[in-house]
């Protein structure tokens, strides 16, 4: 019996700034797809370009994924891969795929403006490929190190079928033989990229369409190291609310919606869905999302992220959040009933809090001087109903038939008194977190 090899995607940033919307979007898909199909969940750290990438960054990658709650199953950095891409690299030199170039930007620069001027594509004109060995030699006298290009293969189109795009087609003769090395021998990250997903199993690579003719190039680096390619899936950009490709969403990420009170299951819902045909809706738990999740569900165009579609979902959201996933961060003191009773009136969760003074007290209400011998009836009937039972309605019937009053001239002069506001949780709820004492007093007062 052959072993079946588990499906395996992997999350491959560049430590290079913070994730922005658009990559935790990624994360997300490439995170649900493995936990839907009991596979695995890679985080790769693609950290090949020394210069620009910071450790400072790959830790709030790995910060920002556990507060998503998208832990990955393990972590790889390139920077600890280079012997391997060293021998990858030998060989496809020898094997003729992988070629020396010399030519300095300016030149190339030069040759594409040519190019452009009699109207055809910025295509590498391959000149490096015939380079005699002695001018080779000569280049290495004078001590100038040559960059390496990949050698395309020309014969046949490529072709994949994409799981969002459907079949795609290149061909390899319209695209420039990619530059994998620089002259000082840093690599750049496509053929990195490729020799990783071969040798960590890779299944699905799963990423934006940004990528798309990467994957037409990676898939010929795969079958020149003579390996099977996973499946591609590329998922349509995220545009912001105008529609438009947004440089707000560059910068948006999980700091901005830590500090404007955005829960992470929101970001999760809302990301998981929008580019999909599946509705947004407030779904806390991971599993009904990726239950759902399927690339035949994306869609083509673009998918709109919206800030206030945001934060409509994550009060949506909170509103089901049981007391054990926010009991940490609500205020000391404050129990199960009380989030229960204001849970649906948050916008945030640091709203909790204000709620949680209103039954704490005190509470400051003015009393508007008709509704005096009203709130003196309430007072005596507040201290007379039963407070085990349901307070609230024992009290607002026992005005009513007192009193004669009812609707809003009945709840409202109480509302005010018992919270200070015209307005929040169900008073049933509420009065009995309040309790007997403190409604007293603040009828009374
Ligand atoms: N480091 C690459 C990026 O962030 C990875 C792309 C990929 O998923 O292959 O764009």
């Amino acid at each position: 019996m052959t072993a079946i090899a588990p499906i395996t995607t992997r999350f491959a940033p560049s430590p290079t700034g913070r994730l922005h919307v658009g990559n935790i979007r990624t994360a997300l898909h490439n995170w649900m797809f493995a936990r839907k199909m009991g596979g695995r969940f890679l985080l790769r750290i693609d950290d090949t370009d020394a210069q620009r990438s910071e450790e400072r960054f790959t830790d709030a990658i790995r910060a920002d994924l556990d507060w998503l709650g998208m832990t990955p199953d393990a972590e790889v950095r390139q920077s600890d891969r280079f012997a391997l891409y060293e021998a990858r690299f030998a060989d496809l030199v020898a094997a003729g795929r992988i070629y020396p170039a010399y030519e300095t930007a300016q030149e190339l620069d030069l040759r594409r403006k040519v190019l452009a001027g009699r109207g055809l594509p910025p295509v590498y004109d391959r000149a490096a490929l015939k380079l005699t060995d002695a001018q080779k030699a000569a280049f290495a006298e004078a001590g100038v190190a040559p960059h390496w290009r990949f050698k395309l293969d020309h014969d046949a189109p490529i072709h994949w079928d994409d799981l969002v795009r459907g079949p795609a087609t290149f061909d390899p003769a319209t695209m420039s033989d990619p530059v994998i090395r620089r002259a000082d021998e840093s690599w750049l990250y496509m053929l990195p990229s490729a020799i990783d997903d071969i040798d960590m199993g890779v299944t699905h690579v799963v990423r934006g369409e940004d990528h798309v003719s990467n994957t037409a190039l990676q898939l010929q680096m795969f079958a020149a190291m003579g390996a099977t390619p996973p499946a591609f899936a590329h998922a349509a950009l995220l545009t912001g609310a105008e529609g438009k490709l947004s440089k707000r969403l560059g910068s948006l990420g999980t700091d901005h919606f830590r500090e404007v009170g955005i829960e992470p299951q929101a970001v999760r819902a809302l990301l998981a869905r929008i580019g999909t045909s599946d509705p947004v809706e407030p779904i806390a738990e991971p599993e009904p999302l990726m239950a759902t999740f399927d690339f035949g569900r994306f869609g083509r165009a673009p998918a709109r992220f919206d800030e206030a579609e945001l934060a409509q979902l994550n009060a949506r959201t909170l509103h089901t959040l049981p007391f054990a996933e926010v009991a940490d961060r609500l205020p000391a003191g404050m129990g199960e009933s009380e989030w229960l009773a204001v849970r649906p009136n948050l916008t945030v969760l640091a709203d909790a809090a204000d709620w949680w003074r209103v039954i704490e007290g005190p509470v400051r209400a003015d009393v508007a001087d008709e509704d005096r011998d009203f709130l003196a009836s309430a007072t005596r009937l507040a201290s007379a109903v039963d407070w085990a039972g349901d307070p609230w309605h024992a009290l607002t019937n026992a005005l009513k038939a007192e009193t004669g009053r009812k609707g809003k001239a009945l709840f409202l002069p109480l509302r005010r008194a018992l919270t200070g506001r015209d307005h929040g949780p169900e008073m049933a709820a509420l009065l009995p977190l309040i309790g007997r004492d403190r409604a007293v007093e603040r009828l009374s007062a």
